[in-house]
């Protein structure tokens, strides 16, 4: 530095402290992880059933699976919002307009899945932006440990709900495959859909603890 643009040693050290300050609170406020509410959206709802077997429909097990999610995080002392907590149609554009509206939020959405043939199986979880990736991640790890279920992987896909919510971490969980007759015995029973929501819970509250 020149001369002349040194600054005197009280200057210099003030700015410093100035610098310091700026750059912790930074680091606090910008923590991608420093969220207090989550937004859930169960897929589907009411004539839009999802995958669909006989009586057994996609958008019955995602709205019960997710209020099961929300029971758990409420009891870790996070606020969740539902994109529904009813048997009614939402538009996709109004799923993510609520995924972007609060901060200091994630956004996921639970689906179950469907393949033709049946053979198809185990979870897999979505994300769009890759600053959504480790909430992805963090999710399908627990959600593949709690209910033993094939590991799919963590995907990346742009689907509406993610691809639009770019306020706020946002992933896709897909619980397991309707169209697969062992899996859909299995998350036909309140026992397996509470591995299903404990694993989604446990992967949102290991994330948020992550940095
Ligand atoms: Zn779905």
């Amino acid at each position: 530095m020149p001369p002349s643009t040194r600054l005197p040693h009280f200057w210099n050290r003030l700015l410093t402290g100035v610098l310091w300050i700026t750059t912790a609170a930074l680091a606090l406020t910008s923590s991608a992880n420093a969220f207090d509410t989550v937004i859930l959206d169960p897929g589907h709802g009411a004539h839009d059933r999802g995958a669909a077997i006989g009586y057994v429909y996609e958008k019955h097990l995602a709205l019960d699976t997710a209020r099961r999610v929300e029971q758990l995080l409420k009891k870790e002392g996070l606020k969740v919002i539902m994109t529904r907590s009813r048997d009614v149609f939402i538009p996709l554009q109004d799923r993510s307009a609520t995924g972007n509206r609060p901060r200091n939020a994630i956004f996921v959405s639970i689906h179950y899945n469907y393949n033709r043939g049946g053979s198809g199986a185990g979870a897999e979880t979505y994300y769009h932006f890759s600053s959504s990736y480790m909430l992805a991640a963090y999710i399908q790890a627990y959600l593949v440990q709690r209910t033993s279920m094939t590991n799919r992987g963590v995907k990346s896909a742009g689907f509406h709900v993610i691809r639009a919510t770019t306020k706020n971490p946002a992933v896709l969980v897909e619980c397991g495959f309707v169209s697969n007759s062992s899996e859909r015995a299995r998350m036909l029973t309140g026992e397996f859909r509470a591995r299903i929501a404990e694993g989604i819970a446990q992967g949102i509250i290991a994330y948020k603890k992550s940095d």
